[in-house]
């Protein structure tokens, strides 16, 4: 099942639930920068919630704020009720510390799933993992291989991957190139998280038979790449864009469920 078609499905079964809902779950998006990619980011965030009959406000300050006063915004938010979610759009302009405003959303609001101490989920591996379990492929015994190790993708994709059993290897800027193309060419499953256009091309000799998870988004000439140039000789490879972007934002409405569902639970 593509991509595409595996969103579509799971959003029916997410409108048909919500709609069943008696108060729609809500989440709001701080967003303190102006840049392109954010916009287009948070538009998907919002044309999603839309959809679903989700409740979504934009805060939209001011790129001159400052770390004090989005915390305070951020603090308002954590003690609002009404609100089961919250996520300030990353990057953040020069002079705020991206980790102290991570870790200053409640972790039980915290759908992005950066908290430490939140029960959620990064949305990236999430979504992918949960694509590769319900797709129905076989993910026990088989070697799977993480090209990247940021805290938001490559790390949390190994924990997840692992718990289903997967032999894991990650690889990252320090791996020589002889090993990464002993790694690649020996790898079932290839998360790809690097953030180069066509990082993975024809040079290297892939397994027939292998998934390559192309995560990478590259903003060349207004154009977006992924990690892996389209086409490689394998079983198959996620597209970008329309492929894991989709699965990411899928995630974080599972994750504000879950959010949602926790709140109902412990009140
Ligand atoms: P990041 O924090 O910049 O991490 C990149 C990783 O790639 C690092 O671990 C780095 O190694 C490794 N790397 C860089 N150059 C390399 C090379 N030549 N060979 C091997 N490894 C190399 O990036 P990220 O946040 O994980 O994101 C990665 C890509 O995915 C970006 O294009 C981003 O836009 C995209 N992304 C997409 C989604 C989505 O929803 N589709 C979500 C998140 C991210 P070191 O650790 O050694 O520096």
């Amino acid at each position: 099942m593509t991509i595409k078609e595996y969103v579509k499905e799971q959003k029916t079964k997410l409108k048909n639930k919500i709609g069943g809902l008696k108060v729609p779950p809500c989440f709001a998006i701080i967003q303190v920068n102006d840049d392109e990619a954010s916009n287009a980011y948070i538009r998907g965030k919002m044309k999603d919630a839309e959809e679903l009959g989700i409740k979504c406000e934009l805060i939209k300050l001011n790129p001159q704020t400052t770390q004090a006063e989005l915390l305070k915004q951020i603090d308002k938010i954590n003690n609002d009720p009404k609100y089961h979610g919250l996520i300030v759009q990353m990057p953040l302009p020069k002079g705020i510390d991206e980790e102290v405003i991570k870790f200053s959303i409640k972790p039980e609001k915290d759908i992005d799933g950066f908290h430490p101490l939140s029960s959620l989920e990064p949305c990236t591996p999430k979504g992918i993992i949960n694509y590769l379990i319900e797709t129905g492929v076989q993910i026990q015994g088989k070697n799977a291989l993480i090209i990247g190790r940021s805290n938001i993708v490559g790390k949390p994709m190994a924990k997840l991957l692992l718990k289903q059993n997967a032999n894991v290897t990650i690889v990252h800027s320090k791996t020589s190139a002889e090993d990464m193309k002993f790694y690649i060419e020996h790898a079932d499953i290839v998360v790809v998280a690097v953030g180069r256009k066509f990082f993975l091309d024809e040079r290297f000799n892939y397994r027939k038979d292998a998934i390559i998870i192309d995560v990478g988004i590259n903003r060349v000439d207004s154009h977006l790449y992924g990690d892996a140039k389209p086409g490689l000789n394998v079983q198959l490879q996620t597209p970008v864009p329309g492929g894991v972007g989709l699965l990411t934002r899928l995630a974080l409405i599972n994750n504000l469920m879950e959010a949602y569902e926790n709140e109902i639970f412990n009140n």
